[in-house]
């Protein structure tokens, strides 16, 4: 069996990960794993279980216990949590500020970079996005990609996205939540947010969409099996 194919693509909220991530999926016919929604569902699973965020033995339990499945090709993707689709309701603010809790408990990753290895490995290659996938769950990723992007040009994209559920949210306090989110991410002791020795790193403030898509599909080009592309990199 050949070794799958595995990109990896991590940064701080808004930086634009799961937009480019689905789109490069998409382009190379590979799965699309947004472990965000993975934690997202986990959050909801705790809530719901009423388990407090200061209880780190219950919340690993809720980890182990929740099933979570995504499912759909990367620009559909739906994600059940015990058999439930919870696509809308894991985009909710609730639920992005939840995630960022139970992801700080080491219990709670461990099970599910777990599955989430288990995913990736299964089939042809995929995408992931998240905050540790070329640090932690595969640091022998073929491509890692760090993408980054100017708080303010970061809280203005989630506003765009959270205003759509939301019409009520404003730019100070989506900014305060993004600025919160990434230093509870950067600080927390288990696998906090850090750019992988190996990474491209690209800064998206002031690029659009179409501009990162080239560079992140001229880089994976450059080192699929069988191609040295450098003429078509370099054009
Ligand atoms: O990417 P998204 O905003 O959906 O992630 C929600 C939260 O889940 C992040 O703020 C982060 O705390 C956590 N997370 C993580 N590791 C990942 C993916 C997400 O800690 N690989």
């Amino acid at each position: 069996m050949t070794k799958p194919f595995i990109v990896a693509i991590d940064g701080p909220s808004g930086a634009g990960k799961s937009t480019l991530g689905r789109r490069l999926a998409r382009e190379l016919g590979l799965l699309y794993i947004d472990t965000g929604a993975m934690y997202r569902a986990v959050a909801l699973a705790a809530a719901a279980a009423g388990v407090k965020d200061s209880d780190a033995e219950g919340l690993t339990c809720v980890a182990h216990r929740a099933r979570v499945r995504l499912e759909g090709d990367p620009d559909s993707l739906r994600v059940f949590l015990d058999g439930r689709d919870v696509s809308e309701e894991i985009r909710g603010e609730a639920a992005g500020r939840g995630a960022s809790v139970v992801s700080a408990v080491p219990g709670v990753r461990r099970e599910l970079v777990r599955r989430q290895r288990e995913l990736g490995e299964a089939g042809a290659g995929c995408v992931l996005d998240g905050r540790d996938i070329g640090t932690v769950v595969f640091p022998s990723a073929d491509v890692k990609f760090f993408l980054t992007a100017a708080p303010e040009a970061r809280a203005r994209r989630r506003l765009e996205e959270e205003r759509e559920r939301d019409a009520a949210r404003d730019f100070e306090e989506t900014l305060a939540d993004i600025n919160d989110r990434d230093l509870r991410d950067a600080t927390r002791a288990d696998s906090p947010l850090a750019i992988a020795d190996d990474a491209v790193v690209i800064d998206t403030t002031e690029l659009s969409v179409e501009e990162v898509f080239d560079t992140m599909l001229r880089t994976v080009r450059d080192r699929q099996p069988g191609g040295s592309r450098r003429g078509e990199a370099e054009a």
